[in-house]
């Protein structure tokens, strides 16, 4: 168990930075005032995360059960990798960087305003990357249901390869590709 499981977070003053990961009792991450940081790590019974105002990064990787990301105003990093359940991102403005890579039950990425890195790899269920203005670095290898990526003016760095289904990748000057 973690310190959320047993009550002990509630004793702990100004924490800005909370780690319960690998934990399976977890559930339900509450709202907890302060916090900056949380990493949630392989909580596999995890479903329900708490809109937590201020917080700015979020890493909940390999938690199997969430089907969803609450939306953070604030939030500048969601790491999501390997949540195999998860269907939905939320359109959280400000957000800089989204890895949702292996994340095989994603069928959507919204356009994010200020969005700069998305990493999407083997996101098998993907079809679609958006044109996402301010995109600079787009990691989208593996995602074999993807057909096009749009040009994205600015973007920077791409990696697309073993995307099986595509048929027009961007033709941007300056643009580093790994097909
Ligand atoms: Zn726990």
């Amino acid at each position: 168990m973690c310190i959320i499981c047993t009550g002990e977070y509630k004793t702990i003053k100004n924490m800005t930075v909370l780690d319960c990961s690998e934990c399976e009792t977890l559930t339900k991450i509450p709202v907890i005032r302060g916090l900056k940081k949380l990493i949630c790590l392989g909580c596999t019974n995890l479903v329900e995360i708490s809109v937590i105002p201020g917080l700015k990064e979020l890493n909940c990787t390999e938690c199997k059960s969430l089907t969803e990301i609450p939306n953070i105003p604030g939030l500048k990093d969601l790491i999501c990798h390997w949540c195999t359940s998860l269907t939905v991102i939320p359109i959280i403005p400000g957000l800089e960087g989204i890895d949702c890579s292996a994340c095989v039950s994603l069928t959507v990425i919204p356009v994010i305003p200020g969005l700069q890195n998305l990493c999407c790899y083997n996101c098998t269920k993907l079809k679609a990357i958006p044109n996402i203005p301010g995109l600079q670095i787009l990691i989208c290898h593996g995602c074999k249901r993807l057909t096009e990526i749009p040009n994205i003016l600015g973007l920077k760095k791409l990696i697309c390869n073993h995307c099986k289904r595509l048929t027009s990748i961007p033709n941007i000057p300056g643009l580093q590709i790994t097909l």
